[in-house]
C-alpha cells in the first residue's frame, strides 16, 4: 500500500519550476477519502505560476484560527532531474531500496503519513500540510507561515535524516555586497580607484568578523558558531584597467540563538569602518535572505517520543528546513524522514 502510495506521487512530475497543482489534486483526493478536511492556500509565483500549499484537518475545521496537537509537514515539490534519466518518474526498486525522483526527499515521508493516519485513531486534532516551493527556498512554508491558518502545537517535518530525529537547525542567511571604485588605465592609478582593492580591505574584516563569531557558542551544534562564505567573488574588465566593480556573496548560517541581524550588523560595522579610512569607500550591502533557524528543547515530549520510536538519540544540523517555519505557527518542530538518507 505504502509503495503504491509511493509510485503514485513519483509518477506526478512535481520539480519546483512546474506548477504543483497536479499533486495537490491527487493529496486533496487521497485525504478525502481518509475524511480530512482540506483547504489550499496559493500564491502566485515569481514566474507567474500558481503554487499550492494544501492544509488537511482531521479532528478540527478552517472555521476560526484551529489549534492542532501535531502536524505531519512534507514539500510537494522536488530538484530537478537530468532528462536522461528516463525512469525518474517511475519508481524502480533495487536492491530493497526505492529509486525516483523525489522517492525520499519527500515523497517518502508523505507516502508514510498517508498511510499511517489511515490506521490510527485520532484523538486530537492532526494536521497534515504539504508545502510548495521548498527546494527553491522554503517559499511554500513562508507563505504559510506569514498566512497562519493553524495553531500548531507539535510537528515533524518529513526531511531525509536516515530516521535519525533533529530538533535543532541553524539558520540561513545571503547577502550581496557590490565595492565601488572608478576605472582608469593602470599605467596611472593615481587617475582611478581599484574596487578590488577595497574589496579585498572589507574581505579581510569579514574574514576577522569570522572569527569573533566563534566566541559566541552553541554546544548542540558541529560546529558550534555561526559560520561565514564568501562563496562567489567577481570583479573588474581587464587586466590593464582599475576595477570599477568587485561585488561578492556572503552566506551565513547562524545558531538559532543568534539572530541573522547579528552578523549584518557587524558588516554594516567593517563597512562603516572601511568609510572612516577611506572617505571615497563606497559599498551597496544587501540582504536578500534571512531564513532563522529553530530549536526544540531537549525535553519536549515530542523528542522523548521520537527517540523511543525510532531507537535513535536526537540530533542537530548545520542548515535549515521548513521546521523554523512551522515555529511561526506556534509549534516546536522535530525534523525526520523514514526512509533515505541525507
Ligand atoms: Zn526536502
Amino acid at each position: 500500500m505504502i509503495k503504491e502510495t509511493l509510485a503514485e506521487l513519483v509518477a506526478i512530475d512535481s520539480v519546483s519550476s512546474r506548477s504543483n497543482a497536479p499533486i495537490v489534486e491527487y493529496l486533496e483526493g487521497r485525504c478525502a477519502s481518509l475524511n480530512f478536511t482540506t483547504k489550499r492556500f496559493s500564491y502566485i509565483d515569481e514566474f507567474g505560476i500558481e503554487k499550492i500549499n494544501l492544509v488537511a484537518l482531521m479532528g478540527a475545521d478552517f472555521s476560526g484560527i484551529p489549534d492542532v496537537e501535531l502536524a505531519l509537514v512534507g514539500h510537494t515539490d522536488t530538484v530537478p532531474y537530468d532528462p536522461n534519466w528516463t525512469e525518474a518518474t517511475k519508481l524502480t526498486e533495487r536492491d530493497g531500496k526505492l529509486f525516483g525522483r523525489g522517492s525520499c526527499d519527500t515523497k517518502g515521508f508523505i507516502a508514510a503519513a498517508l498511510t499511517a493516519v489511515d490506521s490510527i485513531q485520532v484523538r486530537k486534532p492532526l494536521a497534515l500540510i504539504f508545502t510548495a516551493d521548498e527546494e527553491i527556498g522554503l517559499l511554500g512554508a513562508k507563505h504559510l507561515a506569514q498566512a497562519k491558518p493553524i495553531n500548531v502545537r507539535y510537528s515533524i517535518v518529513g526531511e531525509p535524516t536516515s530516521l535519525k530525529p533533529i530538533r535543532a537547525g541553524k539558520g540561513y542567511s545571503l547577502a550581496e555586497i557590490v565595492v565601488k571604485g572608478r576605472e582608469a588605465h593602470s599605467a596611472y592609478p593615481a587617475l582611478g580607484a581599484s574596487a578590488i582593492f577595497r574589496a579585498a580591505r572589507l574581505v579581510s574584516r569579514l574574514e576577522l568578523i569570522a572569527d569573533k563569531l566563534k566566541e559566541q557558542r552553541h554546544p548542540a551544534f558541529e560546529p558550534s558558531f555561526t559560520t561565514l562564505n564568501i562563496g562567489l567573488i567577481r570583479g573588474g574588465t581587464a587586466k590593464n584597467v582599475l576595477p570599477g566593480e568587485c561585488r561578492f556573496t556572503l552566506e551565513w548560517r547562524p545558531v538559532p540563538t543568534q539572530p541573522s541581524s547579528h552578523v549584518a550588523n557587524l558588516v554594516k560595522t567593517a563597512i562603516a569602518d572601511e568609510k572612516s579610512n577611506d572617505p571615497d569607500f563606497e559599498c551597496e550591502f544587501q540582504v536578500t535572505r534571512a531564513d532563522f533557524g529553530f530549536e526544540t528543547p531537549t525535553d519536549s515530549p515530542l523528542i522523548s517520543l521520537m527517540e523511543e520510536v525510532t531507537g535513535i538519540e536526537c540530533g542537530t544540523v548545520a542548515f535549515g528546513t521548513e521546521a523554523a517555519h512551522m515555529m511561526a505557527l506556534g509549534s516546536e518542530p522535530v525534523w525526520t524522514s523514514p526512509l533515505g538518507t541525507y
